[in-house]
Order: structure tokens, then C-alpha cells, then sequence
């Protein structure tokens, strides 16, 4: 019994180590990812659901590891936080998002088109990330109006100060903030009157399970008619089937996104996209 004790332990040992030397291996790799430019954007529409068109995209960061293949955000986007990488890596989003709204310019059809940003707590921590904000926007020659910028509840929790801040600053730029993953965290409905969101996106976790009872269905509609009663817009995140589809466009939901439209799409894809999209709503 003494024996297997021992080797358990050995087996822990063996497995934290080999756990550190992953992790220590992605944060080399993902500073090479930064200075090597392995790292892109994909976009994903999000659909007006008067218009029945598409009025932007969400712009997704996507690494191409050269022996690993695509890494998923799940997996980098914290281990970024943690090192401080991320505040590299968003500044090289915001550049990339720019660069890609100053070609919607030159497309008919995209010129009126935003993209979202998605931007993490400890990039608003970093206090640089306005600047930066601002200096692509001049740089690029892009409409503020077209940039929207997303936060998650956990920032107003980590720093309140520090959140109301970047997103007065943002507003002064006349950049439109959303809320993302609303639902996921505390209290979150305090926060709606006190800060001066444009928008929030109804985490996807509600929108799965939409189908399954009445009290779910009363969640997400109840949420609808609160946003619109605060003349605050509503994105219905994660919709991936026609039955989903239909109940939000009944309850008050301006846009949603989702698989059912599109996953996050190559840059070279999304002209072509926009200019075939049609959706057959079918109530
Ligand atoms: P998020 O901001 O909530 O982004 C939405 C995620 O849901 C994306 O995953 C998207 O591909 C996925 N999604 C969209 N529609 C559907 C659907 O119908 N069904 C399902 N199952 N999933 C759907 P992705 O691209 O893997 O990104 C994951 C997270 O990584 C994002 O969640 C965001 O928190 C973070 N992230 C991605 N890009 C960036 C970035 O540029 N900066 C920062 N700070 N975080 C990012
Ligand atoms: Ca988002
Ligand atoms: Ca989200
Ligand atoms: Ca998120």
C-alpha cells in the first residue's frame, strides 16, 4: 500500500510537470504567434432581424500554430491573460479590425457594415487600449461607428472604475460598447442602467436551451422585453436552428447570430457571403 502511495505520487508529479511544460511551452510559442503573425480574424454576421440582412460581423481571433494547426481561443485567450500577452494581441486585433472595415470601404455592399471587437478585462486593466483605439481609427481612416467594442460582466466586477472609464472614453469616440455574455455572471441587471451599453448579447447558454421548457422560453423573452423597455439593442447569441430562430424574432430581438446563419468565416469569404445571404424565416 506504501508502494502504490509512492507511485501515485510519482504519477501527480510526472503529470504537473509535464502540465508545466505545456503551459510554458504555449507562452513561448505564443509570443512567437505574435511577432511571426500567426494570428488572424474571422468573422462571424450578425443578422438584422427586420432587414433580414446582414448589419455586421464579430470579428474572432483564430492562431495558426505551424506544427500544432489551429488553436482554439478557449485554449490561448486565458493563458494570453495570465502572462499579459493579450494586451499585444489586442492591439494587433484592433489593427487587423480596421484594416478590414478600411476594405469594407472599397466594397459597395460592406460599406455600411461594423465589426465587433471583443475585448477582455485585463486589456481595459492595461489602460492603453483607448490610445490604441484611437490611433488605428486615424491610421486606417475608419468611421468610430463602425468599430463596436465588447466587454463581459467580470470587468465591472475586477475594476468598476477602471470599466466606466474605458467605456466613457470609448463613448466619447463615439464607439459603441456592448455587453457580451450577458447572464453568465452576478447581479447582472444592476449594471444595465449604470452603465451606457449600446447593446447586449444574450449568452448563448440561454438560446440551447430555449426549446426545452416554458420557464426557459419566459427567461429569454423576459430579458427581450427588459432590454427594450431600457431602449437597449439585443443580440441573440448562438442560434442554431430555424425553431430557435423563430422565437426570438418574436420577442423583441433586434439581431442574432449564430451557426444557423454562419460560422466565423476566412476574410476572403465574407464579400461573397453577404452578397448571397437570404434566410427564409418561414413563421
Ligand atoms: P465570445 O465572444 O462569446 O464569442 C462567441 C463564440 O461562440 C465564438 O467562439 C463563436 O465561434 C461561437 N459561436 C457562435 N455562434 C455559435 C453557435 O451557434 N453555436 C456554438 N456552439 N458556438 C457559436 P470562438 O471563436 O471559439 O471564441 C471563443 C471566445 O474566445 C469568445 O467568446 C471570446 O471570449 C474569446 N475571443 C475570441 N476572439 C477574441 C479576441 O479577439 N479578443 C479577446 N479578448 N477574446 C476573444
Ligand atoms: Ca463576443
Ligand atoms: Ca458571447
Ligand atoms: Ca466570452
Amino acid at each position: 500500500a506504501k508502494n502504490q502511495g509512492k507511485n501515485r505520487y510519482c504519477f501527480f508529479d510526472a503529470t504537473i510537470k509535464m502540465l508545466v511544460t505545456q503551459r510554458m511551452k504555449m507562452e513561448r510559442d505564443l509570443r512567437d504567434a505574435v511577432d511571426n503573425h500567426q494570428l488572424y480574424l474571422v468573422y462571424q454576421p450578425l443578422v438584422n432581424l427586420d432587414s433580414r440582412k446582414i448589419e455586421g460581423f464579430e470579428a474572432l481571433v483564430r492562431w495558426h500554430h505551424p506544427v500544432n494547426g489551429l488553436v482554439s481561443p478557449v485554449e490561448f485567450i486565458p493563458v494570453a491573460e495570465e502572462t499579459g500577452l493579450i494586451v499585444e494581441i489586442g492591439e494587433a486585433v484592433v489593427e487587423m479590425a480596421c484594416q478590414m472595415l478600411s476594405r469594407f470601404k472599397q466594397a459597395p455592399l460592406l460599406a455600411d457594415l461594423y465589426i465587433n471587437v471583443n475585448v477582455s478585462s485585463v486589456q481595459v486593466l492595461a489602460r492603453t487600449l483607448d490610445s490604441v483605439i484611437r490611433k488605428n481609427l486615424q491610421r486606417y481612416l475608419v468611421d468610430p461607428e463602425k468599430l463596436n467594442i465588447e466587454i463581459t460582466e467580470s470587468i465591472l466586477i475586477e475594476d468598476y472604475k477602471a470599466a466606466l472609464n474605458f467605456v466613457r472614453e470609448l463613448k466619447a469616440m463615439n464607439i459603441k460598447v456592448y455587453l457580451d455574455d450577458f447572464g453568465t455572471g452576478y447581479s447582472s441587471l444592476s449594471y444595465l442602467h449604470k452603465f451606457p451599453f449600446d447593446a447586449i448579447k444574450l449568452d448563448r447558454s440561454f438560446i440551447q436551451v430555449i426549446n426545452d421548457s416554458r420557464q426557459n422560453e419566459a427567461i429569454v423573452e423576459s430579458i427581450g422585453l427588459l432590454a427594450s423597455n431600457l431602449n437597449i439593442h439585443i443580440v441573440a447569441e448562438g442560434i442554431e436552428t430555424r425553431e430557435q430562430l423563430i422565437k426570438v424574432q418574436h420577442m423583441h430581438y433586434h439581431v442574432a447570430q449564430g451557426f444557423y446563419f454562419a460560422k466565423p468565416l476566412a476574410e476572403h469569404k465574407v464579400e461573397v457571403f453577404v452578397k448571397s445571404f437570404d434566410y427564409d424565416a418561414g413563421e
